[in-house]
């Protein structure tokens, strides 16, 4: 499995055409070698790369596989659109029937707008923020990620100084932090922007559950200055809560955008709101060409069918806590400290001491050799079709990954 000679040859020939080979948080130059570049197929929570490799998968392609690949109750629907028209003169009745299943689904959600990226979706919350309020300055968790346009990409190249003038950072869970922040903004918040639990990637950052007490200041300093409280749920949407993340703390945002899981893979993204935004989001001119195509709706129906079905933030955290433990377990047995955080059905892993992620890249690379695929500095994700058995398929393998980085490190 280190041979990965048509991976090689494409990398080659991406090289010439592809600036830098590749792009964005996919580029696997990132990554310890023996990560492959280049998938050929997706099954389950089984994955392939072109040269016919097959891994266990605890990445699902950073969040969008929530139902299995190649779901065939997602891609019936999606393919029964596709054969009628996606893209269409305008969009189908799909957009109604979706707009109706997230105002049910999430329950501050009073009406739903829909586009294709997460970043379309946290920029269109920011835009209804700024619209609502007439005011410029957003309070952001410092070193969170919303997106790669100009405010919030975390690599300020080809930006401008102007473009994050109106950001200040305060840190989570962390209260005075915040007023810290609102008071610098000085009665010119437009939002306070946050994800339901601190989960900064890349790096080597523990994950953060909320603080009850802080979700509850988050809302009360919101109402006081009058800022909209934007939740960023694009990663954590549907797996952590079918619905709005912090109702089971009985918090509501104003705003929140979802996208990765929503269509299990299909390209769609959603900012749902409250009802006093409503006539903001409806004042500001906001569009894409493919915003309005019908198959990832149909997907997105059907994949929200399955996962409000039975309890599936449960499972994926039951079946999340089973892979937490026996690594926890073996780590131990080979003489490491680890520390695992946030939810089980996101899962981040962490060394001791190793805030260059030299071990973490061993013991992942070590992982990757064996057909178990995990990432060393972003969280993974579970799946619904991920099963205790799955699990146990993982271990004996991360066994041997663990006793092999111990032999690297001494
Ligand atoms: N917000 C969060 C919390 C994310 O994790 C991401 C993507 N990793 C985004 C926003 C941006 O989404 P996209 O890459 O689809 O634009």
């Amino acid at each position: 499995q280190t041979e990965l000679p048509v991976d090689a040859a494409l990398r080659a020939r991406a090289g010439k055409v592809i600036p830098s080979g590749m792009y964005g948080h996919m580029n696997v130059t990132l990554m310890p070698a023996g990560f492959p570049q280049f998938y050929a197929e997706g099954k389950g929570n089984r994955l392939w790369d072109v040269d016919g490799n097959e891994y266990l998968d605890f990445m699902c392609s950073f969040g969008p596989m929530i139902s299995g690949y190649a779901n065939p109750v997602v891609d019936a629907a999606a393919l029964a659109q596709q054969k009628r028209g996606d893209a269409l003169g305008g969009p189908t009745a799909r957009m109604v029937e979706l707009a109706e299943l997230m105002v049910d689904t999430v329950a501050h959600a009073d009406w739903a707008m829909f586009a294709k990226n997460g970043t379309d979706a946290t920029s269109l919350a920011v835009t209804i923020a700024r619209a609502a309020t007439g005011r410029k300055k957003l309070l952001k968790g410092g070193t969170a990620y919303h997106g790669a346009n100009a405010w919030f990409n975390p690599n300020p190249l080809g930006s401008t100084p102007e473009d994050r003038a109106n950001i200040i950072d305060f840190e989570f869970n962390d209260l005075a932090s915040l007023e810290a922040a609102a008071a610098e903004a000085g009665g010119d918040a437009a939002a306070i922007i946050l994800s339901p639990f601190r989960h900064d990637a890349p790096g080597s950052t523990d994950q953060y559950i909320v603080d009850p007490a802080f979700a509850r200041g988050v809302r009360a300093l919101a109402d006081r200055i009058g800022a909209v409280l934007i939740m960023d749920e694009v990663r954590t949407g549907f797996r952590l809560h079918t619905g709005g993340a912090w109702e089971p703390l009985g918090i509501e945002p104003d705003l929140t955008a979802f996208s990765k899981a929503m269509a299990n893979g299909y390209a769609i993204s959603s900012v749902v709101g409250i009802d006093s935004l409503r006539q903001s989001a409806a004042d500001i001119f906001a569009t894409g060409s493919f915003w309005y195509a019908g198959a990832a709706m149909a997907a997105a129906i059907a994949n929200i069918g399955l996962l409000t079905a039975t309890d599936t933030p449960a499972q994926m955290n039951r079946v999340g806590q089973l892979l937490r433990d026996g690594l926890q377990s073996q780590a131990a047995a080979h003489g490491f400290t680890v520390f695992q955080s946030g939810p089980p059905a996101m899962p981040f892993l962490r060394f001791e001491d190793d805030d260059s992620l030299a071990t973490a890249a061993a013991f992942t690379a070590a992982a990757v050799r064996r057909g178990v695929l995990l990432h060393p500095a972003h969280n993974w994700f579970l799946s619904t079709a991920h099963t205790e058995a799955d699990v146990a398929w993982a271990l004996e393998r991360t066994d041997d990954a663990f006793a092999e980085t111990r032999t690297l490190f001494g």
